[in-house]
């Protein structure tokens, strides 16, 4: 395991001043969507989206809060960063067409790895196809702050909410979910062992999935794009940030209505369940309560299952019922169990 190593440097930022470092860090972004009328470098950023309506979101993430760098590669970071706010707009069933970046950054860190950071930044900035648009540069007293805020559009009667699902809608799940939090416990598990050991090298060929999980998270514009394709409205829609049970409850609190998922449906990875078994911890906690995962969840009308099922990679796992029928996870061995909000909380 590498420790950070962002103190040799050559380049200093208070040597650079604050035109240098923005300069440097966003010269070789190009913007790519016709919105983007005018980018970085004035006062302002100008999007023109004629008859879309526009969809704002932003996010912030802080070092030792969100993220530790003793484990998460800058590059991995600005990647993961930017998937993050993404996941946001895809969640409403919206594009996302750009982005602005502020940092808050101590003198710790040099030009080059806040380069790093950018790179990871600009690699999903491109396979997004999100313009850099705008941002802030500024000091910290300690460690690294990012913002970002993603800009998008959809049409409005497009627009997925929180709040549409209805009784006896299907409730589904994008790919597998779990994975990326057991990433981040084997990760947290060889920084221990690093500590007391430098010398030891880990061996992590057994956790090659749950690693790009938690490093390199992808959002689902490719399900933002099967709904547009395939004429599918979701009734509601949220994306799983911080854990399956807490995200339900959004909707089922949104929708004022309930639910019952039946646990042998929530899709889960071979490594998610090994790592289980190895670690000591039920899978279906991990899917409930872990987080991260990028994943969307979303309602849709019984009459729309067709169009869902050409998808190899939507699950369903369980409907929507009256709100008196609470809300429910029904076990293997066919138990009803109240599911309560465990999942990731930042306080
Ligand atoms: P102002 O003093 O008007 O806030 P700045 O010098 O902060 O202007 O920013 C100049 C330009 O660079 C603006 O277009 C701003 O959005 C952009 N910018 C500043 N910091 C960043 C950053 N970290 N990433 C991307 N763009 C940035
Ligand atoms: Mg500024």
């Amino acid at each position: 395991m590498k420790k950070d190593s962002k103190t040799k440097s050559s380049k200093k930022l208070t040597d650079l001043g604050e035109f240098e470092v923005i300069n440097q860090l966003t010269k070789d972004f190009i913007n790519s969507n016709e919105s983007t009328v005018l980018g970085v470098g004035d006062d302002a950023a100008v999007i023109d989206f004629n008859d879309n309506q526009i969809l704002v979101s932003t996010d912030m993430m802080v070092e030792g809060v969100h993220f530790d760098l003793a484990y998460m590669p800058l590059k991995h970071l600005g990647y993961k960063a930017v998937v993050s706010n993404l996941s946001d707009i895809y969640s409403m069933n919206g594009i996302c067409t750009q982005i602005t970046v502020s940092i808050a950054v101590s003198n710790r860190f040099n030009l080059e790895s806040l380069e790093e950071l950018y790179l990871g930044i600009k690699t999903a900035c491109k396979f997004y196809k999100v313009d850099l648009v705008g941002g802030d540069t500024t000091s910290s007293t300690k460690g690294l702050i990012i913002s970002i805020t993603a800009i998008g559009k959809a049409k409005s009667k497009a627009i997925v909410k929180r709040n549409g699902a209805k009784i006896n809608d299907l409730i589904v799940v994008s790919g597998d979910i779990g994975s990326a939090y057991m990433g981040l416990q084997v990760l947290e598990r060889e920084n221990e062992v690093f500590k007391v050991n430098p010398a030891n090298q880990p061996d992590l060929s057994d956790y090659t999935y749950l690693l790009k999980r938690q490093l390199k998270p992808e959002a689902r514009k490719d399900i933002i794009d099967f709904f547009d394709k395939n004429k599918v409205i979701p009734t509601s829609m949220i994306d799983i940030s911080d854990g399956l049970s807490s995200e339900i409850m959004h909707i089922c609190k949104n929708s004022d209505i309930g639910c019952d998922i039946y646990e042998e449906k929530i899709p889960l990875s071979e490594e998610l369940k090994s790592a289980c078994d190895e670690f000591k911890l039920h899978p279906t906690t991990i899917a409930l309560s872990g987080g991260e995962d990028y994943e969307l969840l979303f309602t849709i009308n019984q009459k729309d299952y067709e169009k869902i099922k050409k998808s190899n990679d939507l699950t369903v796992i369980g409907y929507i019922t009256d709100s008196k029928n609470g809300i429910n996870l029904v076990t293997k061995s066919e138990e009803k169990v109240p599911i309560i909000s465990q999942g990731w909380k930042s306080f």
